[in-house]
C-alpha cells in the first residue's frame, strides 16, 4: 500500500515536472517569437514630406487647415493599404534633393525617378502611384515653336521633373521660377514660350480670373510618374517595400475618384487678388461713390453748422425789432471798420428820442416800435453799408458811425433822416413832433490806434446829455475843434479826385542855380492846390493828410506826369531842362515798382532819364532802408538821378550816407536858419559839405534865403543852391520866362 502510495507520489512528481517543462517551452517560444518580431524596426506611423501650394496635387484645405490634394489622398490610401498611419508635413526645403537630406521625413513626394540628394546620398523610389500628364500652357492662342527649340518655364519645386524633361527633349531650354505668378509674368513678358506643369495643376490654376488669357495646349506632352522616395538605406528599402504593397492594392477607380475629388468636383477658391481682379473696378467705383457721399455729407454738415453759427450771430449781433446791429454787433462792426479804414475821418453819434416813454404810454407800444423801425430803415438807406454802421444799442438809443464829409452832408442827413422822423406822427395826423437829441464824438487818430467803442460812445453820450438838458432837440459835439479838423481832412480827401480832374492842382517850379557859374541848372517841381472851398493850399496843408489816407500816390502820379509833359514840350522847343520831382515814402511799396513807372513815363514823353531827378526824403531811408535802397538802386540803374531830400532835417544818421547809394544830397538849411548861433551853423554846414564832397557825392543846399548864406556856401565848396534868395516856387508860365543866367 505504502509502495503504491510512493509510486503514485512519484508519478505525481513526474507529471508536475512535465507540465513545468511544457510551460517553460511555451514561454520560451513566446519570448523567441517576440524577439523575432522585434527584428522588424518599422512602426506603423509614417511622416511624409510634401510640397504645398501646388493645388490640386498638394494644398492646404482652407476649411480644415489640413494638408490635402490628389497626391496626399492617394498616398494616404496606399500607405493605409500597407498598414501605415501617415502624417503629412509641409516641405520647407526648396527642392526634393534638399528634402532628401532632412532625416525628419520618412518619405517624400513626389519623385519621377530616383535622384541623388544634395549631399550626394542615393535615393530609392516607390512604385508609381499615378501617371501625371504634363502639358504646355501658352499666353493666348499663341503657337509655340517645336518642342526641341522651346524655352519653357517651370516651378523650381519641379526641378527633378525638369531633369526628366531635359533628358526627353535635349534641345529644350528650361528656366525655373519660384512661384506660379512669376512663371505667368515671365510668359506674358515673352521671356519663355510656354509654361510646363501637370494638367491637374493647370485645370485648377486656370480657374483664376486673372489667368483667363492663358491657354492649355491640348496635346499632352508626356506623362510623369508620381512616386514616393526616401534615402536608399536598409530602413528606406523596408519602408518602400511595404509601401509598394499598398500602392499595388490601389485601384484605378480609387485613383479616378481622388482626381475627380480635387479637380472637377472641387471649385477653385478665390483669394483676395482674384476678388480684386474680378470686382476691383466695381469696388473702386463703390469706394469713390462713398467718398463722394462722405464729402457731400461733410459739406452739408459744414453748411448746416455755418447756417447755425450765422443764425446765432444774427441773434446776438442784430436787433430783432429794427434789423440794425445790436450793441454787440455794432461794437464789433465799428472795430472792424476802424481797423480797415484807419485814416478815414469818422464821427460817432449817440441818438436818443426825447420822451420816448411818453410815446409808448400815450400812443401805444406798437406806435413806439413803428417809430424805431422807421428811423432805423431811414438811417440804413442813408448810410454806406461798406464803411459806415448803425446800431440800436438800447431801447430808443441809436449809435451811428459815419464818415465826416462836410457841413452840407450834415444838413442833408438832417433833411433825409431826421426830419421824416420828427414828422413821423404828424404825418399820421397825430399832433406830436418827435425830438431827437444827438451827441457827436469825432474820432481822433488815437481812437484808431486804440479802439474802444464803449469809451467813444460814452463821450458821445456826454454831448447827448448836454442837448437833452438844454431841452432843445438838436445835436452837440463832444469835441468841436476835432470836428473842424475832421471836416478839413474830409474836404481834402474827398475833393482830391475832382481837383485833379478839374486842374485845381498845379505844378509849380522853383529854379535851382549854380552860384559859381550863375546859371540855372534845374528846378524842383512843387505842387499847389487851388481848393474850391479852402482856397490856395500848400503841400504842408494836404501832403500829410493824403499820405495818411493812402492817396498820395494818386497826387504824385499826376504831378510826375505833368512834369514829363512840360519837359517834353520844352524838349520840342529846343529848351532841354532838368526837373527834380518829390517821391513820398508811401509811394514806395513792395507791391509797386516806381522805377518801372518812371521808365514808362520817359518812354511815353520821349525823355532821357537824366532829365528827371527823383527826390526821396531822408527820413524815408531811415524808416524802410532796405526797400528804399533797392528802389534807389533800380532807379539809378535805369539812368535816373536820385537825391536824398531834406538832409539834416530829420533823424539822419551819418551811417546812412555810407549805406544809401544816392547821387546827390539835398542839404536842408531850414534846420539851421530857424534859430540859434549862426557860427555853430556855419561849422556844421562846413563840415557836412566837406564830408559829402570827400565821399564823392554831389550836393545842393535848399532854403538859401540870404546873400551871405549863398556866399558862405560857395566858399565852402557847395555851389548848387535853391532858395528864396534866388527864386520862389512859381507857376509854369513864369518859370518858362526865367533867364538861364542869374
Ligand atoms: P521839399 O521837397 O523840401 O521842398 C522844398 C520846400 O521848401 C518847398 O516848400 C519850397 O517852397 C520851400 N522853400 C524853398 N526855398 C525856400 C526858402 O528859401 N525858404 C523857405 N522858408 N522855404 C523854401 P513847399 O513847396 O511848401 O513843399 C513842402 C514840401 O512838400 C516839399 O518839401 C515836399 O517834401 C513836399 N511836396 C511838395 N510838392 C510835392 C509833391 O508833388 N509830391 C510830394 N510827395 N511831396 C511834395
Ligand atoms: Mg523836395
Ligand atoms: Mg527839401
Amino acid at each position: 500500500m505504502r509502495r503504491r502510495f510512493i509510486i503514485m507520489k512519484e508519478k505525481r512528481k513526474k507529471k508536475k515536472l512535465c507540465s513545468f517543462l511544457l510551460c517553460f517551452v511555451m514561454l520560451s517560444a513566446l519570448v523567441i517569437q517576440a524577439f523575432a518580431d522585434s527584428e522588424v524596426p518599422l512602426n506603423d506611423s509614417l511622416t511624409v514630406g510634401v510640397p504645398l501650394n501646388r493645388s490640386p496635387i498638394f494644398y492646404i484645405n482652407a476649411d480644415t487647415n489640413e494638408i490635402t490634394g490628389i497626391g496626399v489622398d492617394l498616398m494616404r490610401i496606399a500607405a493605409g493599404n500597407a498598414g501605415f498611419e501617415v502624417t503629412f508635413r509641409p516641405m520647407t526645403e526648396k527642392t526634393l534633393k534638399d528634402a532628401l537630406d532632412n532625416p525628419s521625413y520618412d518619405v517624400i513626394l513626389p519623385f519621377g525617378s530616383a535622384v541623388e540628394s544634395t549631399s550626394g546620398k542615393p535615393s530609392i523610389v516607390s512604385e508609381n502611384i499615378m501617371q501625371t500628364p504634363f502639358t504646355l500652357m501658352t499666353a493666348g492662342s499663341k503657337t509655340h515653336p517645336p518642342l526641341n527649340d522651346l524655352h519653357v518655364g517651370m516651378l523650381s519645386s519641379l526641378a527633378a521633373g525638369a531633369e526628366t524633361v531635359r533628358q526627353l527633349y535635349p534641345g529644350m531650354e528650361i528656366t525655373l521660377y519660384s512661384s506660379m505668378s512669376e512663371c505667368v509674368k515671365a510668359l506674358r513678358a515673352g521671356e519663355v514660350d510656354a509654361l510646363l506643369h501637370n494638367s491637374y495643376v493647370w485645370s485648377y490654376v486656370l480657374q483664376k480670373p486673372a489667368y483667363r488669357d492663358l491657354t492649355v495646349q491640348p496635346q499632352a506632352m508626356f506623362s510623369m510618374d508620381f512616386r514616393a522616395g526616401t534615402p536608399d538605406t536598409p530602413e528606406g528599402q523596408r519602408i518602400i517595400a511595404r509601401l509598394n504593397e499598398g500602392i499595388q492594392a490601389l485601384t484605378d477607380t480609387q485613383r479616378q475618384a481622388v482626381i475627380l475629388d480635387h479637380t472637377s468636383r472641387k471649385l477653385y477658391r478665390y483669394d483676395f487678388s482674384d476678388y480684386f481682379y474680378q470686382y476691383g473696378l466695381i469696388a473702386l467705383l463703390i469706394v469713390l461713390l462713398l467718398i463722394i457721399l462722405l464729402l457731400i455729407a461733410m459739406q452739408r454738415v459744414r453748411a448746416v453748422r455755418k447756417w447755425h453759427e450765422e443764425k446765432v450771430r444774427q441773434m446776438t449781433e442784430y436787433d430783432p425789432l429794427t434789423g440794425v446791429y445790436s450793441m454787440n454787433g455794432f461794437r464789433k462792426r465799428v472795430e472792424v471798420l476802424l481797423r480797415t479804414f484807419p485814416d478815414a475821418p469818422y464821427f460817432l453819434s449817440y441818438n436818443n428820442i426825447r420822451d420816448f416813454k411818453y410815446i409808448n404810454d400815450s400812443l401805444g407800444r406798437e406806435a413806439g416800435d413803428e417809430l424805431l423801425r422807421f428811423w432805423a430803415s431811414k438811417s440804413m438807406k442813408n448810410l454806406s453799408e461798406k464803411d459806415e454802421a448803425i446800431g440800436r444799442i438800447d431801447a430808443d438809443h441809436f449809435a451811428v458811425l459815419r464818415h465826416i464829409v462836410s457841413e452840407e452832408r450834415m444838413r442833408e442827413d438832417e433833411q433825409n433822416v431826421f426830419a421824416p422822423v420828427y414828422n413821423f406822427f404828424l404825418n399820421q395826423g397825430i399832433n406830436f413832433r418827435v425830438q431827437i437829441c444827438t451827441g457827436i464824438y469825432v474820432l481822433t487818430p488815437k481812437d484808431f490806434r486804440n479802439i474802444d467803442v464803449d469809451h467813444m460812445l460814452d463821450l458821445a453820450r456826454v454831448a447827448e446829455k448836454r442837448v437833452r438838458d438844454s431841452r432843445k432837440g438838436a445835436f452837440e459835439f463832444y469835441n468841436p475843434d476835432q470836428w473842424d479838423k475832421g471836416k478839413r481832412i474830409a474836404e481834402i480827401i474827398n475833393y482830391l479826385p475832382a481837383a485833379i480832374k478839374a486842374g485845381d492842382i498845379q505844378v509849380w517850379y522853383q529854379p535851382q542855380v549854380n552860384y559859381e557859374t550863375r546859371m540855372v541848372t534845374g528846378a524842383e517841381a512843387l505842387c499847389r492846390w487851388d481848393h474850391t472851398k479852402l482856397g490856395w493850399l500848400f503841400p504842408f496843408d494836404f501832403i500829410g493828410t493824403l499820405e495818411a489816407a493812402g492817396l498820395i500816390f494818386d497826387l504824385d502820379c499826376f504831378v510826375w506826369e505833368r512834369v514829363c509833359q512840360d519837359l517834353h514840350r520844352w524838349n520840342e522847343q529846343g529848351k532841354r531842362k532838368i526837373v527834380s520831382v518829390n517821391v513820398s515814402r508811401d509811394d514806395i511799396r513792395e507791391d509797386r515798382d516806381i522805377s518801372v513807372h518812371f521808365q514808362n513815363l520817359i518812354q511815353k514823353y520821349n525823355l532821357t532819364p537824366d532829365q528827371l531827378h527823383v527826390e526821396i526824403t531822408e527820413t524815408a531811408y531811415v524808416e524802410n532802408s532796405e526797400l528804399l535802397i533797392s528802389t534807389t538802386e533800380k532807379l539809378r540803374s535805369l539812368g535816373f538821378q536820385v537825391e536824398m531830400d531834406d538832409f539834416g532835417s530829420g533823424y539822419s544818421s551819418l551811417h546812412m550816407l555810407k549805406e544809401v547809394p544816392v547821387d546827390r544830397i539835398k542839404l536842408d538849411l531850414h534846420f539851421l536858419t530857424a534859430s540859434g548861433d549862426s557860427e555853430k551853423c556855419r561849422i556844421i554846414v562846413r563840415n557836412i559839405t566837406r564830408m559829402i564832397n570827400e565821399l564823392g557825392m554831389k550836393m545842393i543846399a535848399e532854403g538859401v534865403e540870404q546873400a551871405d548864406q549863398a556866399e558862405f556856401l560857395k566858399s565852402i565848396g557847395c555851389a548848387e543852391m535853391q532858395g528864396y534868395y534866388f527864386y520862389k516856387p512859381m507857376p509854369v508860365q513864369d518859370y518858362e520866362n526865367v533867364n538861364e543866367r542869374i
